[in-house]
């Protein structure tokens, strides 16, 4: 379980390490995209960490969804909304909650994946986020399911969320700038998928 007070905990910890991670996930970025993506998640964080650094909310999912609103508006472009979304789930599944645990961890991030699907078009195997997120949620299902512990539960998306990453490495482009190389974006890892990857495995260190 992880209460209101730990989630806004979360929160500030993960804008702390996009930042560390910005010059990494950039350069995924760069190979076969514009190589922005970890300047823009670092900046995107900052703005979701200075917007619940100074509140005291009554309940996590004002945390998740303050958190949310203002990474997607200093992210901007598409990918704001789309990583933003991740955050805005979690938001609406934990609203007049104060205690979260795998339960809406679960259905949060299965809502984001259906958000993030409808709003950018990607399917599983496009070399997208969509790839390191889809696994995961799933896995979470089936953790929620058999009624393990959260940090099992989310132990088990990192291990999905990293195999689906390292799957974007043999796949063509099919969304986002990459898609314009074709079959030379074959061979190099999606860098939406790496911070994807990063967000499930940052968040289970949290928990445990
Ligand atoms: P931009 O491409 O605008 O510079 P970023 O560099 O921040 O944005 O993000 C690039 C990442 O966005 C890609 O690595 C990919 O994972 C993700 N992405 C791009 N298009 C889509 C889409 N339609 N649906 C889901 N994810 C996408
Ligand atoms: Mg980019
Ligand atoms: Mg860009």
């Amino acid at each position: 379980i992880v209460t209101t007070t730990e989630v806004r905990e979360l929160l500030i910890s993960l804008a702390d390490f996009y930042e560390e991670k910005k010059e990494e996930l950039s350069s995924y970025d760069a190979v076969i995209g514009d190589g922005d993506h970890g300047m823009t998640l670092a900046r995107g964080f900052a703005a979701g960490k200075e917007a619940i650094e100074n509140i005291a909310a009554e309940d996590a999912g004002i945390y998740f969804k303050m958190f949310g609103r203002n990474l997607m508006g200093a992210m901007g472009g598409a990918i704001g909304p789309l990583f933003g979304s991740i955050f805005t789930e979690l938001g609406k599944t934990c609203m007049g909650k104060k205690e979260i645990g795998l339960k809406e961890f679960t259905d949060g991030f299965e809502q984001a994946l259906l958000k993030i699907m409808d709003l950018g078009g990607a399917v599983p195997g496009d070399k997208t986020m969509v790839d390191a997120l889809e696994p995961a949620a799933a896995e979470l299902k089936k953790s929620k399911e058999e009624g393990v512990s959260l940090l099992e539960g989310m132990k088990n998306a990192v291990t999905a969320a990293k195999r689906g990453m390292k799957e974007t490495v043999s796949m063509e482009a099919k969304r986002g700038r990459s898609q314009y190389l074709r079959e030379k974006s074959v061979g190099h890892q999606d860098a939406g998928a790496t911070s994807t990857y990063f967000l499930f495995n940052k968040i289970s260190d949290f928990i445990s």
